[in-house]
């Protein structure tokens, strides 16, 4: 069994119309009006398949098909069809439109499944508008109270509780099903598939991220009187460190990868010596134990290679990584197996719902190449074959897991 091609296709560039700019890209924030086209598009479409469509308090919506009883178990198929601001027309969509396309490829085969299908739109997965990010699907889980998700204000006020009227309801879905397993396709949204030639990439996890600061002192003098010799240069130690720190990631790039993103040198003026310098810092791994180890690996590389103790590092903020089930992981390598594609292990650096439900539900992820791992910009751009692949690699999976979830809860 596989899907049509040039109907998902044509959904992806029909949908693409709300919320169009530069020809190719996308403007679609939560509750804009062109969000609340593709919201009543996603009604409308999933309806006409024969679909009970439903939202929750915070307007995620969820269509449900072959089995209309809450009480069978569910499979969870969704991402999102919000965008960043002048953002791409797969990044979320192609995931929500993949789903829909399966179902159509069942319903024409007539196909019925033992479990029930949500395909799910969650809410306001980019935090472009209202922060925080994964909003609709950390509500449905439990990791995220009501109130804050109503109160969210956006840049110039707008409260989401109002301008979310008539795509709410008063009650929750999640809750009243029985979700056996959560499946999400996404772009990749970074060059790895597409350099290597590989059609599918199985996320194993998606890595945790901790922020630091690191704060370098030294003393303001004048550019032009004192020597070099008798200065105590902040930016300098900043300079040395960085190429030190960059070593330790390359010696590591297995397990980590980090990112010196923002400066701050003061007094920032261009003939006085810096006093100090403040490097803030972007580190993710899968692997816990690494994100434990960097402030140590930081304070070590600065007294140790640079001989310098008088310094600062502070964690401003740390989330953990997220672990895929292995029931899932093994369940896509063996559908993608079995329809004929290339696949590799592979773990995601930016955060997606599914990190949401796997704290709750077995959760798999399935990605697909995009172009030059371009994202979150309006050039991002997949070939028709990467979103076929994608699409029956999520309808295998589906086969797959209709017939095997069950032994899981047994
Ligand atoms: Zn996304």
């Amino acid at each position: 069994m596989h899907i049509n091609i040039q109907r998902l296709w044509d959904d992806l560039s029909s949908t693409a119309q709300f919320g169009k700019v530069q020809e190719t890209g996308l403007t679609r924030l939560t509750f804009d009006q062109s969000d609340k086209k593709i919201r009543e598009w996603f009604t409308t479409t999933c309806r006409n398949l024969g679909g009970i469509v439903r939202t929750d308090r915070v307007g995620n919506q969820y269509a449900r098909f072959f089995s209309l009883n809450d009480q069978q178990s569910t499979i969870l198929v969704g991402s999102h069809l919000d965008t960043q601001p002048n953002g791409g027309r797969f990044d979320g969509i192609l995931g929500v439109l993949a789903g829909i396309e399966v179902i159509r490829t069942f319903m024409d085969k007539q196909h019925t499944l033992k479990h029930a299908i949500e395909i799910i739109n969650w809410t306001n997965e980019e935090g472009a508008r209202f922060y925080p990010p994964m909003m609709g699907s950390a509500y449905a889980c439990g990791h995220l109270d009501l109130n804050t998700v109503l109160q969210s204000k956006d840049k110039d006020g707008y409260l989401l509780r109002n301008v979310s009227e008539g795509f709410r309801s008063d009650s929750d879905v999640l809750t009243t099903i029985k979700p056996s397993c959560y499946l999400e396709l996404h772009i990749e949204q970074g060059p790895v598939l597409e350099k290597e030639k590989i059609n599918i990439g199985v996320v194993t996890s998606i890595t945790g991220i901790s922020w630091f600061s690191i704060r370098f002192f030294g003393k303001a003098r004048h550019a032009g009187t004192t020597p070099l010799n008798y200065r105590n240069d902040a930016f300098i130690k900043a300079a040395k460190f960085t190429i030190e720190f960059q070593k330790y990631l390359i010696e590591n790039s297995d397990n980590i990868i980090g990112t010196i993103g923002k400066i701050e040198n003061i007094p920032n003026t261009p003939n006085t010596v810096p006093e100090e310098t403040i490097l803030y810092i972007d580190v993710r791994s899968a692997n816990e134990e690494y994100l434990n180890n960097v402030a140590s690996v930081i304070e070590k590389i600065i007294r140790l290679k640079l001989r310098v103790n008088d310094f600062e590092v502070k964690k401003i903020s740390s989330i953990s990584p997220t672990n895929f089930s292995s029931l899932l992981i093994s369940t896509i390598d063996k559908s993608i197996q079995e329809i004929g594609l290339t696949g590799r292990h592979i773990v995601s650096g930016a955060g997606h719902d599914a990190l949401q439900l796997a704290k709750q539900i077995p959760t798999g992820m399935i990605f697909v190449p995009c172009e030059d791992g371009i994202s979150h910009n309006v050039n991002e751009n997949i070939l028709k074959e990467y979103a076929e692949n994608g699409a029956n690699s999520l309808l295998k999976t589906i086969l797959n897991l209709d017939e095997t979830i069950d032994e899981y809860y047994n």
